[in-house]
C-alpha cells in the first residue's frame, strides 16, 4: 500500500514536547503551508499513483491529518474528494486522538463516500493512531506521548459510532526498558488493541533519527536500537489470533530516511528483513519459522535478550531523567517526584 505524506507544518506535539523516537518533524515544512499547496501536493501524488494498481492509500500528514494546524478543516474534504474522483477506494489517515471530532469525520466521509457507509455500516476509511503502549506509565515516561490509554479508547468509540475503521502503531525498542520488558509490553499492547476492535497493529521497530531523545541517548551509550531478532521473538510469542493482525514496520523505508535501521548481523540482516516482509505481505508464519538460524541469534539470546536490571523500570526512568536534567541544565523541578513515579523510599 503506498504511503503519501503531505509536507505539512510539523506535528503540534513535536513543537513543544515530542515523542522520544520521532523524526516526523524532519520531513515537515517550516514555511506556512497554504490550502493551495496541499491541493498541489495531492494532485502531484495522484499523477504518480495508479488507483487501479493501488486502490488503497495511506494518505496522511506530518503528524495528525485531522489537526487543522496541519490540514485545514476546509481543505481536508476537498483533498478526499480529489482522491475519490481519481479512483482511490480506501483511505488510511494518521492522527493523534485529540483532533478527531464528529464534524471532521463526517465532512471527510461525505466527501470520500457520498453514497454513505457500506453494508456493514463502515466507510472505506480508517484512522491510525500512534498508541505505542497501552501502559500509561510507559506511554508517559518512556515515550512522552502526552496521552493516556483512555484517550484512545474514547477515540475508538467515536470512530465506531462514525463508521470508521482504526489501526494502531505499537513501538518496539522503547528506551529505559530491557528487551524482555519491551516485548512483554508490546504483546500486552497488541492484545489491548485487537481486543478493542483495531484491524491492524503496525509494530514500529525504532530506527535512529537525528535530534530525537533516542539518538541523544545512543550517542552517550545509554540506548541502542533493538536487534531485528527482537521483532522475530515478538512474532513467535504472540498467539495466532493476535499475530494475524500484526505487521512489522520501520525496518526499511521511511518518509525521511533515518540514520540507520535495526539489524541483525552483516550476514543475515537482509535475509531476516526479507522474511519479515514476506510475513507482512502474506501473514504466513512459515516465512518466520524458516529463517536461517544464523549464529548471531545465539549472540542476541545471550546478550540483549538476557539483560536484566537490578532496578525497577521507574527507578531507571528517574535515574535517566535526573541525568538528563543535569546534562542539559534543565530545571530539576521538571523531573517527576519519585512518588509520582510510584516509588516510595527513594530520596526526592
Ligand atoms: S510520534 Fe506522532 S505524535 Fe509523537 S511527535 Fe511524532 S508525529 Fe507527533
Ligand atoms: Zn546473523
Amino acid at each position: 500500500m503506498p504511503l503519501v505524506t503531505l509536507r505539512t507544518n510539523p506535528c503540534r506535539w513535536s513543537k513543544y514536547a515530542g515523542c522520544v523516537m520521532c523524526g516526523y518533524h524532519l520531513g515537515a515544512n517550516r514555511r506556512r503551508i497554504t490550502d493551495e499547496m496541499l491541493v498541489a501536493q495531492t494532485e502531484d501524488a495522484i499523477t504518480r499513483l495508479n488507483p487501479k494498481v493501488y486502490p488503497s492509500l495511506v494518505f496522511t500528514s506530518n503528524g495528525s491529518f485531522f489537526d487543522r494546524a496541519e490540514v485545514s478543516d476546509e481543505i481536508r474534504p476537498v483533498l478526499a474528494k480529489k482522491l475519490r474522483d481519481a479512483g482511490f477506494q480506501y483511505l488510511i489517515m494518521e492522527s493523534r486522538p485529540e483532533y478527531l471530532t464528529p464534524e471532521r469525520l463526517r465532512a471527510l466521509a461525505k466527501a470520500f463516500a457520498p453514497a454513505g457507509p457500506g453494508p456493514l455500516g463502515r466507510y472505506p476509511l480508517s484512522v491510525s493512531f500512534g498508541l505505542e503502549s497501552s501502559n500509561d506509565f510507559v506511554q508517559r515516561y518512556c515515550i512522552n506521548k502526552g496521552r493516556h490509554r483512555a484517550d484512545y479508547l474514547a477515540a475508538f468509540d467515536l470512530l465506531d459510532r462514525e463508521g470508521y475503521a482504526y489501526d494502531c502503531y505499537v513501538l518496539l525498542g522503547k528506551p529505559f526498558m530491557t528487551a524482555r520488558e519491551d516485548v512483554a509490553d508490546a504483546i500486552n499492547t497488541i492484545r489491548f488493541a485487537v481486543d478493542h476492535g483495531v484491524d491492524y497493529v503496525f509494530v514500529m521497530v525504532t530506527n535512529m533519527v537525528d535530534y530525537g531523545l533516542t539518538s541523544y541517548l545512543h550517542e552517550r551509550g545509554r540506548y541502542r536500537l533493538p536487534s531485528l531478532w527482537r521483532a522475530v521473538e515478538l512474532l513467535e510469542r504472540l498467539p495466532d489470533r493476535y499475530r494475524r493482525h500484526v505487521q512489522i514496520k520501520g525496518i526499511s523505508h521511511a518518509p525521511v530516511p533515518p540514520r540507520y535501521y535495526a539489524r541483525t548481523c552483516e550476514l543475515c540482516t537482509e535475509h531476516v528483513k526479507g522474511a519479515i516482509n514476506f510475513w507482512n505481505q502474506t501473514g504466513e508464519m512459515e516465512h518466520i519459522r524458516s529463517i536461517h538460524p544464523c549464529s548471531c541469534r545465539q549472540r542476541f539470546a545471550e546478550g540483549e535478550w538476557s539483560e536484566r536490571s537490578s532496578q525497577v523500570l521507574a527507578e531507571r526512568v528517574l535515574r535517566e531523567y535526573r541525568t538528563l536534567a543535569d546534562e542539559l541544565d534543565l530545571d530539576r523541578t521538571l523531573v517527576p517526584a519519585p512518588r509520582a513515579l510510584g516509588l516510595t523510599g527513594v530520596a526526592a
